[in-house]
């Protein structure tokens, strides 16, 4: 009996596989007289991020976990961070051999840089593990800019690509702990995301990500706000943290910016205590006027309740005449910056006047 079945199933294995190879061959056959016409032309597509993004509360307390992978670790803070978080990273990591700098060029024998801070100290640790060819681990103190999650460090001024770090480790409480204005600043910043990224050539999966940026910013950005006023850590402080650092980094790593930030490089050069965050988002209501965009509305009134800035007095600029702002407008034209992105042709004189305009809304 046993022998009949193995027999039938025999039979029965010969017959599928004769008919899949003359299934396959009928296949190749028809496939060969088709032509193809490649008319989305000849793009490759590679999409870059970080390969692990962890969110959670107190996660600096037990960074051992995250690190356990390597022997040499160089951890690389700025004196602030230093003072008021020694004994939390020493204690967390007692079994491993750490070296704590505030150099990047006094990382040595590492296998790993491991950058604690804000923004520039992002900047150093991934430009240093990409010149030493070890990987790059981020723990970002402040939610002022997207920068972690993106490949791109700005380093003297020059931006340089250095791929997204193997790990982004985002601690929720000490986020929460940085000045409410780092967090306003961030939403300003990852605004601009998907408004600079709709003039790239997006895949499906960063368009998407795109939107649910901007739209996670506008449906919990002021609950967020208000939120942590109160000090209270909640979903919409952590949606917000995720839109802000991961979300936003990894479009613009796969996308890029384009008139929003190229104008804010250009006010940077005249408005000195205001932040990333702030220029940014005043420039993307600009951007939105040249483009005749609708949504300027609506964005302003979320400016309004979240506290970014809309008028020009609010990025420090009062009583400005139109020759020291066309100054700003040719720094911000200059080839290191993507005005060129926008999909016009944009003119100095548009720029002056959009400018005009944005700021003399009500
Ligand atoms: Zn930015």
């Amino acid at each position: 009996m046993r022998c009949v079945n193995r027999k039938a199933k025999c039979l029965i294995f010969n017959f599928i596989r004769k008919k899949w190879k003359l299934e396959l061959f009928t296949c190749l056959l028809s496939s060969s007289k088709k032509k193809w016409y490649i008319i989305s032309g000849d793009q490759l597509m590679e999409m870059k991020s970080v390969s692990q993004y962890i969110q959670k509360t107190g996660l600096l307390s037990h960074l051992d976990e995250y690190l356990f992978e390597y022997d040499k670790v160089s951890i690389l803070v700025d004196t602030n961070i230093y003072n008021r978080y020694q004994k939390v990273i020493y204690n967390a990591l007692k079994q491993q051999h750490i070296d704590l700098v505030f150099q990047s060029e006094d990382i040595q024998n590492s296998d790993v840089v491991v950058g604690i801070g804000g923004g520039s100290i992002m900047d150093q640790a991934k430009y240093a593990a990409k010149q030493r060819h070890i990987d790059c681990i981020l723990i970002p103190t402040s939610p002022a800019t997207d920068a972690p999650c993106t490949s791109i460090a700005v380093v003297e001024g020059k931006y340089i690509e250095c791929g997204c770090p193997k790990k982004v480790l985002v601690d929720e409480q000490i986020m929460a702990m940085a000045p409410l204005r780092f967090f306003v600043c961030g939403i300003g910043d990852a605004l601009t995301t998907y408004f600079e990224a709709q003039h790239y050539d997006l895949s499906v999966s960063v368009e998407c990500l795109s939107r649910v940026c901007l739209d996670t910013l506008l449906t919990y950005g002021l609950q967020a706000k208000k939120d942590l006023e109160e000090g209270l850590l909640t979903s919409a402080v952590s949606k917000c943290l995720e839109a802000i650092i991961y979300i936003s980094g990894s479009v613009f790593s796969n996308s890029g910016s384009s008139a929003a930030h190229a104008l804010s490089y250009g006010f940077q050069e005249i408005c000195k205590d205001v932040m990333h965050g702030e220029l940014t988002a005043f420039s993307l209501l600009v951007q939105l006027c040249i483009e005749n965009d609708e949504r300027i509305h609506e964005l302003r009134s979320f400016y309004q309740a979240v506290g970014l800035p809309c008028h020009l007095k609010d990025i420090g600029i009062q009583d400005i005449c139109d020759e020291e702002l066309m100054k700003v407008i040719e720094k911000s034209m200059s080839e290191q910056y993507t005005m060129r992105k926008m999909p016009m042709i944009v003119q100095k004189e548009d720029l002056l006047e959009a400018i005009r305009v944005v700021d003399a809304f009500e």
